[in-house]
């Protein structure tokens, strides 16, 4: 007997040491299959009994069956504390430290020559004007000779023309050229748009046409690509009162209801009489100053009666309508209102100026 109660002694002894160190689940079941299981230790212990006197065994049975439950409630324990554990290391690991700041975004921003782009085609349309649209690539046909410009024009030496090489043929009306070169270009104005908007429909016409346009330039003000608008409103009984009150309207619409305009006899070839148009400077409330050169006015676009050839060329009748035209830089408008000085600067587009905006 007293063999028997120091073997279950030193099991449980055993058991506890093994438990206590136990780091997890896999050891645990271990120790339970080695003490408990139909082979281990303890269950040895009671098959055994049949080798004890019939007067100790029921002391025994009972020495047996507490130990088995001693065991069994450490067995819990230790799973219930491993849990525990297991619980608290997750938390540590997942712990947020709400005092950390926060990760910022960074915010884009429409460009400031689509933001101008925008702003003209809705003042424009609340002036009853609509978007038209027409190819970057143009036909000389329609960049030029529709406009007034045949190829002997010294006004077409005003514009540095990229030519594009084509085997298609030029459309019927085309001037002839010296070479198949000089058919197809990058249109250098968005006049063509107006060519073909009467080339395909009656008047009255009323539009806008906004986009790029190219020419072989390359200075502070000037990029080889570059954004315009132009506006062209045919009606029976236009005349430069129309143009200068839709000028007018638009200048103030754009820059402010302060802003003034001018007008300045010029030169431009599809259109006659011809205007270039200047804004009072809203920097310098006109005063003068750097920017606009100590006059007190900016000069802004080039406007004018459409020219009675241009009206004829496209199948119209000048003695019965007339019609003005004026064309903007977009660029130049956005760099006016944000009184940026480089037109490279709009699109070198490094994100530290164009935030500046
Ligand atoms: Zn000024």
């Amino acid at each position: 007997m007293p063999d028997v109660i120091e073997q279950i002694d030193s099991l449980l002894a055993a058991a506890r040491a093994e438990l206590a160190a136990a780091a997890g689940e896999p050891h645990v079941e271990a120790a339970r299959v080695k003490y408990l299981g139909k082979s281990g230790s303890l269950s040895s212990l009671r098959k055994g009994m049949g080798a004890v006197p019939p007067a100790d065994r029921p002391k025994l049975g009972k020495l047996v069956t507490d130990a088995i439950a001693q065991l069994e409630a450490l067995l819990e324990q230790t799973r219930t504390a491993l849990g525990q554990r297991a619980l608290q290391q997750d938390l540590e690991r997942e712990k947020l430290d709400v005092t950390l700041p926060g990760r910022t975004r960074r915010r884009g921003h429409r460009h400031p020559v689509s933001r101008a782009l925008d702003d003209i085609i809705e003042i424009f349309a609340r002036l009853g004007f609509h978007v038209a649209d027409g190819p970057e690539i143009e036909w000389d046909l329609y960049n030029f000779e529709k406009l007034g410009l045949p190829r002997d024009h010294p006004a077409r030496d005003m514009q540095d023309t990229f030519y594009l090489e084509t085997r298609l043929p030029p459309p019927p009306g085309s001037p002839p050229t010296r070479g198949a070169q000089e058919q197809l270009l990058l249109r250098t104005h968005t006049s063509p748009v107006q060519a073909r908007t009467m080339l395909g429909q009656p008047p009255p016409v009323r539009i806008i046409a906004p986009g790029k346009v190219y020419r072989v330039d390359s200075d502070v003000t000037h990029t080889p690509m570059f954004h315009q608008v132009e506006c062209l409103h045919v009606e029976k009984g236009l005349s430069m009162a129309h143009l200068r009150g839709t000028l007018d309207a638009f200048a103030k619409a754009f820059f402010g209801p302060e802003i003034k305009t001018r007008l300045r006899p010029s030169y431009f070839p599809f259109t006659e009489p011809s205007a270039e148009v200047d804004v009072s400077h809203a920097l310098c409330g006109g005063k003068g100053c750097k920017i606009c050169k100590g006059t007190g006015w900016l000069e802004v676009l080039g406007s004018g009666m459409v020219n009675p050839d241009v009206l004829s060329g496209v199948g119209y009748d000048p003695e019965q309508i007339t019609g003005y035209a004026f064309g903007v830089g977009i660029d130049r408008l956005a760099m006016l209102r944000h009184g940026i000085d480089d037109l490279r600067l709009l699109f070198e587009n490094d994100v530290r100026f164009l935030e500046q905006l």
